[in-house]
């Protein structure tokens, strides 16, 4: 598969003093490619990319790019974390409590951190994460037209 056009993963890890190995070029180009993926679905990625690859190893690249802050590391409550490249805007997501999908919403004020504790207590703070829970339009549409259904359902054995 020839990707032209992304990004050079190979200079970026030697710019961010990353030694350059093919596990992590493979699970780099894997959270560029599928942003908000758990490390599970890296693994698999990988895997397929690159052959035999044992899960602690991708763990590992996982969390090496992530301490040199080449990919970001979200912790939703009740859900495994998720890796993206899209790192130090500060920016936030959007969860579907139904699928789990999530998308990036960007930070609405634009400074990070984009909110002000109303009392840090002499905390410095340099993050703000929000999280906005709620059902994806997919998953709207998808209860809307079940709900339709059983209504119809109920008028027929009305019938
Ligand atoms: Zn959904
Ligand atoms: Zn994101």
């Amino acid at each position: 598969m020839s990707r032209a056009t992304s990004v050079d993963h190979d200079a970026l890890l030697r710019r961010h003093g990353v030694q350059v190995t093919a596990q992590r070029l493979a699970v780099l180009r894997a959270v560029s490619d599928r942003p908000h993926s758990t490390a599970d679905d890296i693994c698999n990625v990988v895997r397929a990319e690159i052959g035999a690859i044992s899960r602690q190893a991708v763990y590992d690249s996982l969390a090496a790019l992530t301490e040199k802050a080449l990919l970001r590391r979200i912790q939703p409550a009740g859900s495994p974390a998720r890796y993206e490249d899209r790192v130090g805007d500060n920016h936030h997501h959007l969860i579907c409590r139904t699928c789990g999908r999530m998308v990036d919403v960007d930070c609405a004020v634009g400074d990070t951190p984009c909110l002000t504790a109303t009392d840090d207590s002499g905390y410095e703070v340099d993050e703000a994460e929000v999280i906005y829970w709620g059902r994806c339009p997919e998953c709207v549409a998808a209860t809307t037209s079940h709900h339709q259904q059983t209504a119809k359902q109920e008028q027929d054995r009305r019938v």
